[in-house]
């Protein structure tokens, strides 16, 4: 049999390439299993070979090729390559987190399609009354006669008729029907028309459009101001171009609703890749998105690594969605490379955005966006109003001030529903001793312990150590701990006492545990069950409250003392977000922020960073995490560049978490060139280091948080 060679990127964490034999019909693209040392690898042929520096004998033939035909394309390929080095990570691992699971682990792709049913020729031409003398027969000839030639998925058989196996293996006998598989989203579904877009909206699809080539574009509207209006036009002018749109959403917004009214609107079924799908289904979009027949594909943030061949649009909603940065492992952001993909396709990309982040308004600034701006708010809405209340020195109940509880009770009163947000869960944030002043640390992080009252425990918040409550303070032998602060569980707990003729509802990460409560959650608040809304970050996002008519931002000011630099910016788009939930109706939405620092300047002027990449160390031994840095700094001197900046090393903000010591090393560079020509042999270097066991090191290049 003859043989060749080919380069080949194995599924393991090591930064080189491997050559092998293979045999004479494998193709670039294609899975292998080889011989890896001792044991077996999978992994993918990057590139067949005329020649090797290997020595002939220590060349290994693979032991299988597990594809006929490539799974990823050149531009795959290339794309994923081109990844890889950017982020710094081995390219056998991009690969293998670019294929679903069932790929990954070697095993073949799945048939595709939908298994159904379609009448044969004789089936076509039969006269039902031929079946007379069996009516479960004749059902099902009479069904397959009203629809398509495409026929119906057998579940759909099922469902209208009762599970009827063996009649259709009888007509299947008699050669009236036959065995068809359905491609999903095969027969077409009726499109509902959407509103008459307004002038802006026009405006912004017609720009999205025009032109050929990579075409990205910042839409920047309030939420409600109509992008997804925007987005769905766009996308049915390029999917009747005969193109594939790509929508990326944040990992919350990837609801059903969603979903429904993509495919209501566009009058197609998506293709969804969602963390639902079992490891078929999973794989079988994947393969069909990569075949190009799938029109539009909805996902999150790992849905940027699918095949598209006919690529004609990327979405991406909420851009600044912290989400769409995988934070470890393999770490990249999709926003930044559906950026890179769309310029590789020569096609349009459109971040969407209330609160733009900071590098898209950077962007849009130094014209390489094209902003287009949704100002109005369609139909009669209007931009909810934002009011601060200064409470320094002010009495509070839980949190809350007299002038804030005087607004609820008037909009209450009035049959509206009220919104209060507050991003810290349990009950108080802290338990203190009265006598000697001893505070509930966790064991295992610098942070302290969250009581939580429903669950009777403290809990960290951070590595999730639980701890019953004391009865008595473990320093002094005192009884009095006290709460101090306030969480979502005390204010509900206020709000309940004080307005007990309403109805409230909390909604944070403790009161949503089990599967379906959210839903059933927000339900209850769309139907008006709940006129008092208690919530964290959890309803910042992707849900909607018509009703709503004021917003409170309990506690603010946590936010405005970040540890890190973004911590500002994220506040102001949590509030911008936030404030964006209310109000959509005709009765405009009025927001209050309590706060202690109403002169803090929550503008951003802060210039989009200089290139940055972080290096992130941790072990049990704090030592033995500083002596790491330390001799990476080391290195780093050695070979810099003088473009690279380095900054620390240095305790991260958090230095312990889980028992680990954490030590980071920051690399800053005004050329992005310069930062990447220095990254790779650094590493690689680093890479021949022999750090004590257990300890583990990563890079992150543009980190989102230096916590
Ligand atoms: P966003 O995606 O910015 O939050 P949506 O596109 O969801 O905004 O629009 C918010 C609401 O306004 C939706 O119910 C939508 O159907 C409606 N809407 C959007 N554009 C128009 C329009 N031009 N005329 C009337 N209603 C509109
Ligand atoms: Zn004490
Ligand atoms: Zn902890």
């Amino acid at each position: 049999m003859s043989q060749t060679l080919a380069r080949i990127a194995v599924f393991a964490p090591l930064r080189r390439l491997f050559d092998y034999l293979v045999p004479a019909q494998a193709q670039p693209g294609m899975r292998v299993r080889l011989p890896f040392g001792r044991s077996q690898r999978l992994g993918v042929i990057v590139q067949l070979l005329e020649q090797t520096d290997q020595p002939s004998a220590k060349l290994k033939p693979i032991e299988a090729l597990l594809d006929e035909t490539p799974l990823l394309s050149a531009e795959d390929l290339a794309f994923l390559g081109w990844t890889a080095s950017y982020y710094q990570h081995p390219l056998g691992e991009v690969l293998a987190a670019a294929l679903p699971a069932l790929l990954r682990s070697g095993q073949a792709v799945p048939e595709p399609g939908i298994s159904g049913w379609r009448l044969t020729a004789a089936g076509q031409a039969l006269e039902p009354v031929q079946l007379q003398r069996a009516p479960r027969q004749q059902q099902v000839i009479a069904l397959l006669q009203g629809c398509g030639p495409a026929g119906l998925p057998q579940a759909e058989l099922f469902a209208q008729l009762g599970t009827c196996g063996g009649v259709l293996a009888s007509l299947a006998e008699k050669q009236l029907i036959e065995r068809h598989r359905l491609a999903p989203g095969e027969g077409q579904r009726p499109i509902l028309p959407g509103p008459e877009l307004n002038a802006e909206q026009q405006q912004a699809v017609t720009q999205i459009l025009a032109g050929e080539g990579f075409h990205p574009c910042l839409l920047d509207g309030i939420t409600g101001s109509g992008k997804t209006e925007v987005y769905l036009a766009a996308s049915r002018a390029l999917i009747d171009r005969g193109a594939q749109v790509l929508v990326l959403v944040p990992e919350i917004a990837l609801t059903p609703q969603t979903t429904r009214r993509f495919a209501q609107r566009l009058g197609l079924e998506p293709l969804v890749l969602h963390s639902a799908l079992n490891d078929r289904e999973r794989a079988l979009a994947w393969h069909q998105a990569s075949r190009g027949e799938a029109a539009l594909v909805l996902g999150t943030r790992s849905a940027i690594f699918t095949p598209l061949p006919r690529l004609g649009l990327i979405i991406v909603d909420e851009e600044h969605d912290l989400s769409f940065k995988q934070q470890e492992g393999f770490r990249y952001s999709a926003r930044d490379l559906a950026l890179v993909r769309a310029s590789r396709a020569a096609c349009a990309v459109v971040l969407g955005s209330a609160t733009p982040s900071l590098e898209s308004l950077h962007n849009s600034q130094q014209r390489r966006f094209q902003l287009l701006r949704l100002n109005q708010r369609p139909g009669a809405a209007q931009s909810p109003r934002l009011q601060l209340v200064d409470i320094r020195s002010a009495p509070l109940q839980a949190g809350l001030s007299a002038a804030l509880l005087d607004a609820l009770q008037r909009e209450l009163a009035e049959g509206n529903q009220v919104l209060l947000f507050l991003n810290r869960r349990g009950y108080a944030p802290v338990l203190i001793c009265h006598d000697c002043g001893w505070i509930a640390h966790c064991q295992h992080c610098d942070a302290r312990l969250t009581l939580h009252r429903g669950d009777q425990r403290l809990s960290c918040h951070h590595c999730g150590h639980l701890r019953r409550i004391p009865t008595s303070c473990p320093e002094c032998q005192g009884s009095r701990l006290l709460s101090h602060g306030v969480g979502t569980e005390q204010l509900e707990e206020l709000l309940q006492a004080r307005f007990g003729d309403y109805s409230s509802v909390r909604i944070d990460r403790d009161s949503t545990r089990r599967k379906g409560s959210l839903q059933h959650k927000l339900d209850g608040v769309r139907e008006g069950r709940h006129q008092i809304l208690i919530g964290t970050q959890m309803l910042a996002k992707g849900h909607d409250f018509p009703e709503v008519t004021l917003v409170a931002m309990v506690d603010v000011d946590q936010g405005l003392f970040g540890a890190d630099f973004r911590a500002t910016e994220r506040m102001a788009q949590l509030i911008t977000q936030v404030a964006g939930r209310a109000g959509r109706a005709e009765r405009p939405g009025r927001v209050l922020i309590q706060t202690r620092q109403p002169d803090h300047p929550l503008l951003l002027q802060l210039p989009p960073f200089s290139h940055q990449a972080l290096l992130r160390v941790d072990a049990r031994d704090s030592r033995e995490a500083e002596t790491f840095a330390q001799q990476a700094l080391e290195l780093g001197q050695t070979q810099a560049a003088p473009a690279i900046e380095f900054w620390g090393p240095a305790p991260a903000a958090m230095e312990r978490r889980a028992g680990r010591h954490r030590q980071q090393l920051l690399l800053q560079s005004a050329s992005r060139p310069a930062l990447q020509a220095f990254l790779g042999p650094w590493l690689s270097r680093l890479e021949q280091l022999k750090p004590p066991a257990g300890l583990r090191w990563s890079i992150d290049v543009d980190p989102q948080e230096m916590l």
